[in-house]
């Protein structure tokens, strides 16, 4: 990486340990070119991406809206609140995983969906049925055969 003293582009790495209880690497570096030394610090990223709607508009991402939605599509289902935590949690890791700074509301829409196909049958179709907002009952009949399947 570049010399924050010079800019010059090539620095050396003269000493590195693991910091923070082993979550980080610390990095002694020092520039072949002015000498000086620095330190970097490197750890995980595990940013939860920002979510950008259709309209373009970009929001955090709100577990408790996610949560929510969830457990109205599981209401009264045979679901316990321990799985549908999980499910939350599983999804809250799956857009970390992605390393993107911000990634389209759709994709957490899919997660949904897809965590749901794997709790309840009967859940995931009301999610999709309000999700993917049918056009017309055939697409929605051909998602209900693909479950099927
Ligand atoms: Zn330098």
């Amino acid at each position: 990486m570049r010399c924050p003293f010079c800019a010059a582009e090539e620095t050396k790495v003269i000493d590195s340990r693991l910091a923070a209880d082993g979550y980080q690497i610390r990095r002694r570096r020092e520039c072949t070119i002015c000498k000086e030394r620095f330190t970097t610090f490197e750890s995980a990223e595990l940013l939860v991406p920002y979510i950008v709607k259709s309209n373009g508009n970009r929001e955090p991402f709100d577990a408790s809206k996610l949560k929510m939605s969830l457990a109205k599509a599981l209401e009264k289902r045979p679901v316990s609140a321990d799985d549908l935590e999980k499910a939350v949690n599983q999804i809250i890791i799956q857009l970390q995983a992605t390393g993107e700074r911000e990634v389209p509301s759709k994709l957490v829409g899919n997660l949904a969906m897809d965590a749901l196909k794997r709790l309840d049958k009967v859940a995931y179709i009301r999610f999709a049925s309000v999700y993917l907002s049918f056009g017309d009952i055939e697409e929605f009949i051909k998602e209900i055969e693909k479950l099927r399947e």
